[in-house]
């Protein structure tokens, strides 16, 4: 089971796609502070639950570790936050959050598989290096990553470099997911979102890719492993698949090969259930 904690929306970033448009930028991090760890306090987690904690920018929220602390004491099986990952660029920010959970696992932004190109995306300069640094600081802490890569016209030739990249940094898995009309890249479509038959192949190149490095992997509704999904934000059911079902012509036995321990070996499922219940709480402004 599942469930989402919603930490405002305010964020750091200002990412051209951003389905929260410009409300990213509206809401004030001081009174969030009071907020968090009551929300944690009052959302309901059953043993067992995987949480996923979102924002806006869930870092700008100042007792984060509280919150992660307080879900991990109420049971959370594994807690899954959604960042840019610019934070953790200070080590002992990154020490912190590992202190206050073993159960804790990172969905990182990661948008490019170069400076300009991620930087592009998020409207930040210097936001690459922060969040490519943060990364790194976040496995040598031991915390789990994920990097979650939304797919635009600006992108998608690079998704296999973005995922030799986010290996490189230590993350376990990708997340790539095509960009949507909402917010922000509703009012530049044309630009921002990449036509499908365009798209596809380089999809499946990247997913490719992450089996050859022996990376978990979801795009849309298909994932390598039910773990792979439980790493990142989102909830529903995923259709647990091979590379080659996307058009791969590469081979997948890497896949196998390279699971640890760490991931269930699932993937002879044909459907997996977690997460599938949405019991969510959000900060409202
Ligand atoms: S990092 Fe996420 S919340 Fe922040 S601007 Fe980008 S898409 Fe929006």
């Amino acid at each position: 089971m599942a469930a989402v904690l919603s930490l405002g929306l305010t964020c750091n970033n200002a990412c051209v796609f951003c389905a929260q448009g410009e409300r990213s930028a509206s809401s004030s991090p001081r009174e969030r502070e009071a907020e968090g760890l009551d929300l944690a306090r009052r959302l309901h987690v059953e043993p067992g639950d995987v949480v996923f904690v979102q924002g806006g920018e869930p870092t700008l929220v100042e007792d984060l570790p509280a919150v992660i602390r307080a879900l991990d004491e109420r049971g959370a099986r594994r807690i899954v936050v959604q960042t840019n990952g610019r934070r953790l660029a200070y080590r002992a920010y990154a020490r912190a959050l590992r202190e206050a959970s073993s159960k804790l696992s990172l969905d990182v932004s990661l948008h490019g598989s170069t400076e300009p190109m991620h930087d592009y995306h998020t409207q930040t300069p210097g936001s690459f290096k922060q969040t490519a640094l943060g990364v790194r600081h976040a496995r040598a802490e031991g915390i789990e990553v994920g990097t979650t890569t939304v797919i635009t016209r600006s992108n998608y030739r690079h998704l296999a470099e973005i995922v030799q990249l986010s290996r490189a940094l230590g993350a376990r898995a990708v997340h790539l997911a095509r960009a949507s009309r909402f917010g922000r890249a509703a009012r530049a479509a044309d630009r921002i979102v990449a036509p499908e038959e365009l798209v596809r192949p380089q999809l499946a190149r990247g997913i490719a890719e992450a089996a050859r490095l022996g990376m978990g992997w979801l795009a849309g509704e298909k994932a390598s492993h039910a773990e792979a999904r439980e790493l990142f934000a989102g909830l529903g059911e995923v259709e647990i698949a091979e590379a080659e079902v996307l058009g791969s012509s590469r081979t997948t036995g890497a896949l196998g090969a390279a699971s640890d321990q760490n991931f269930v070996e699932t993937s002879r499922l044909v459907r997996a259930k977690p997460p599938s219940v949405n019991r969510s709480i959000a900060w409202e402004r």
